[in-house]
């Protein structure tokens, strides 16, 4: 007897093996998925202590956001329309500086989930200081996450001596590495230029020493590739590669400024990437080269970045906006077809994240992390090619129920976990607080 039995559902697996199948069922026992399959006209189906019929909707796997600030929920719409440079001096790390406390990254944090549940997500790889606030929020809400505690060489919220910054994210990794089925631990760099040579290597000695992901925004604005080249004779990727922090368990964030010899030297290396077109276009930080990072092979996943530069956590919208950027820059709408995004934003960013094995596709053994989508609206029908509509035509609203591990998080477009009315009443009476301080001079 299976746990959860799905039917009648027009499932997009994301297994190149499966591929869609109308009509399909899928079978869960411990949190796992069991069996997938397509059932003969008149077959009787398996009994299960929960078998929920799908017709008119759609199944697929849980949408994976490679990179997020989830705390950042609280400054989203605070300030737009600036440079990166001026939006992060100017207005987010002074604001982070002022408003961020143990207290309100736990609240930041659980608003970003309830926001990701509901639109769809059910995995996201985050960075942020206080990781611990944010682990307990994501644990609170069953998402499962790679969460990073970040460094950098300046004071930071719960770091106040940056010479202590390494410590601070292996007793994090130390502390949570074991503790949640749900969640891993990482370390997370902010970037190349405000973290030293020393604190970057000891940051991915330590992830590697613990066998945890490193993340690192890198090459995000070709100002910061200028600075590495006037500082350090070469680009970010090659400065990072010479300090030895490329391979496997590193995940860059942006990649935006690389040229084509940068680009081998990740894919050579196996390092990932976090694709984040809506941010960047939002700062203006130009057009990664996403079909060459493709091309190459290498793990590419798809991410909102925080909200305070995108400012959602919609990762439908940003399957829209990856698969239209690199059409109109490269004056070709061939290239990011429909169902590559779509892969990008579940298996590619499972993979990126280095749970490939355990998510991001409906295939037995992996964990049952899924989506249902409505399909039964206006802006949904006809129906021709499911993974058109899931990146030209959807959003997050349209998700109806999601599960994380074998449990359901939301039903009917209802959080099951939380309660939001609540959660959303006192994060604003945290924004009026934060908006009352003022613009920070
Ligand atoms: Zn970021």
């Amino acid at each position: 007897v299976f746990d959860i039995l799905l039917h009648s559902a027009l499932m997009v697996t994301v297994d190149p093996a499966a591929g869609n199948i109308p009509g399909g069922a899928l079978a869960i026992h411990g949190g796992t998925i069991e069996k997938v399959w397509q059932p003969a006209p008149g077959e009787a189906l398996p009994e299960a202590r929960e078998t929920i019929d799908l017709a008119g909707n759609l199944l697929m796997p849980g949408l994976v956001n490679a990179h997020t600030h989830l705390p950042m929920t609280l400054f989203r719409g605070l300030a737009d329309d600036l440079p990166l440079m001026s939006w992060l001096n100017e207005h987010i790390f002074p604001a982070e500086a002022r408003h961020i406390s143990p207290e309100s990254a736990h609240l930041g944090a659980r608003l970003a989930c309830a926001e990701m549940l509901l639109s769809g997500t059910t995995t996201c790889c985050d960075g942020y200081f206080l990781a611990s606030a944010v682990a307990a929020a994501v644990t609170e809400a069953g998402m499962r996450a790679v969460l990073g505690q970040g460094v950098i060489d300046f004071p930071a919220p719960g770091v106040s001596d940056p010479s202590r910054n390494v410590v601070h994210a292996v007793e994090f990794v130390d502390a949570w590495q074991a503790r949640s089925p749900l969640l891993r631990p990482s370390i997370f760099c902010h970037s190349p230029y405000t973290c030293s040579a020393r604190t970057l290597q000891a940051a991915k000695k330590a992830a590697a020493n613990t066998g945890v992901l490193f993340q690192i925004h890198t090459a995000e604005t070709r100002a910061e590739a200028e600075q590495c080249r006037a500082e350090h004779g070469c680009s970010p990727v090659r400065y990072l590669q010479r300090l030895g922090l490329l391979d496997e368990g590193t995940l860059l964030v942006h990649a935006v400024w690389l040229d084509g010899e940068d680009i081998h030297i990740v894919a050579d290396s196996g390092a990932a990437i976090a694709h984040c077109p809506q941010s960047n276009m939002k700062l203006g930080s130009g057009v990664a080269p996403l079909p060459d990072f493709v091309a190459a092979g290498i793990a590419v996943g798809l991410g909102t970045d925080g909200c305070a530069s995108n400012n959602d956590l919609d990762l439908f919208g940003e399957m829209d906006t990856a698969a239209k950027l690199h059409k109109v820059q490269r004056l070709n709408p061939t290239v990011m077809n429909a169902a590559e995004v779509v892969f990008m934003a579940t298996q590619g960013g499972g993979r990126a994240l280095g749970l490939g094995d355990c998510i991001g596709s409906l295939t037995p053994g992996k964990q049952a992390d899924l989506i249902v989508i409505d399909l039964n609206q206006p802006h949904l029908t006809p129906l021709y090619h499911p993974a058109s509509h899931l990146v030209y035509a959807a959003t997050g609203a349209d998700v109806r129920d999601v599960m994380v591990a074998g449990h359901w998080q939301v039903r009917n477009r209802r959080l099951l976990g939380m309660d939001v009315e609540l959660l959303m009443q006192t994060a604003a009476a945290q924004g009026r607080m934060i908006s009352s301080s003022g613009r920070p001079t």
